[in-house]
């Protein structure tokens, strides 16, 4: 039996040694098993393509999918999840805020027959206040109206099995959002609560306008209900202008016509502009998606491979 290890890495030449050293005691804990670390280079503009080209001269062990810019997270992740050959994945931060200690609980999980193991931060206190509110009302809002669940506190730090593996390949959004779609696909899941740990080295590659986006991409990705809602909201304005037409008309037959209104008019019309434009965007945002789909670019390139 295989582990693949797939470790996504943008401009983190200050965090690879500590995260060999790590993810080598761990993995000779399991030797029952085989193993190859995926190391997903996202268009790293600092040394980490060439320290990692050092570490895969050495060991064959370690191999490297290099991409030509930038593609993001998400995609790293999943160019990982389709060149392993493993009979698990698992997937970890290079930055060891996710203990690869914990690898040893999920793969005893997966013995135990589970095919979805994902680590649940059950202590979040190195995390900025604003980062564990601002996730929180992400989580709450985001299960309320997604079609299957995004679990709070959980990461893309898990296990899934081979067949969980496969039916994630078949998934082919242009913007995928892993942690839906990896839940989305179903199958036995269980999680391993953790604490997260603060960076090991290296400077966070999120910022918050990086994760509003990344919660955008959330909701839209896992839940049709924004644009929906707008219907029901229209239907309840109608019913209100129509109590309050009634009630104009009869103040007009009993007290007579008269004229102020003006600040209350202006107001209503300027709620509804902006109403309005915010339905717009709504339906910008999916149709954003649409067009990325229907281009059918590649999702990432890869510049180079290395033992593979
Ligand atoms: N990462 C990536 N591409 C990006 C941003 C981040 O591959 O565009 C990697 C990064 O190198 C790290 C992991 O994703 O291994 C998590 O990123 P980070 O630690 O910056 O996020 P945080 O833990 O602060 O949410
Ligand atoms: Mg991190």
């Amino acid at each position: 039996m295989k582990l693949s290890i797939i470790v996504p890495m943008y401009d983190e030449q200050e965090s690879l040694d500590l995260f060999f050293n790590e993810i080598y005691r761990v993995l000779n804990q399991l030797d029952k098993y085989s193993y190859e670390i995926i190391c997903v280079d996202d268009g790293s503009k600092d040394l980490t393509f060439s320290l990692l080209k050092n570490y895969a001269a050495e060991n064959k062990d370690i191999k490297i999918i290099s991409f030509s810019r930038n593609f993001g997270k998400e995609k790293a992740m999943r160019a990982g999840l389709e060149a392993c050959v493993g009979d698990a994945a698992i997937i970890a931060d290079v930055d060891l805020q996710d203990p690869l200690e914990i690898i040893l609980e999920f793969v005893k999980k997966w013995e135990e027959g589970y095919e979805n193991v994902y680590g649940v931060r059950s202590d979040r206190q190195s995390d900025a206040w604003f980062k564990r509110f601002s996730a929180n009302c992400f989580y709450k809002s985001v299960n309320k109206i997604s079609d299957s669940p995004i679990y709070q506190n959980t990461g893309d730090f898990r296990l899934i099995d081979r067949k969980v593996i496969d039916a994630i390949k078949e998934i082919k959004d242009r913007r995928p959002f892993m942690k839906y779609i990896y839940n989305w696909s179903g199958y036995k899941s269980v999680g391993v609560n953790y604490a997260r740990q603060k960076r090991a080295a290296g400077k966070t590659k999120f910022n918050y306008w990086k994760l509003w986006n990344f919660a955008l991409d959330g909701i839209t990705a896992s839940s049709t209900l924004p644009l929906r809602i707008w219907t029901y909201f229209g239907f309840c304005i109608a019913f209100c202008s129509f109590l309050y037409g009634g009630y104009i008309v009869a103040k007009t037959v009993i007290q007579g016509i008269d004229m102020p209104g003006y600040a209350s008019t202006f107001t209503v019309v300027l709620f509804f502009g902006g109403v309005q434009l915010i339905c717009l965007g709504v339906i910008g945002e999916y149709i954003g998606r649409i067009l990325e789909e229907t281009r059918r670019r590649p999702e990432y390139i890869v510049r180079e491979s290395v033992n593979f």
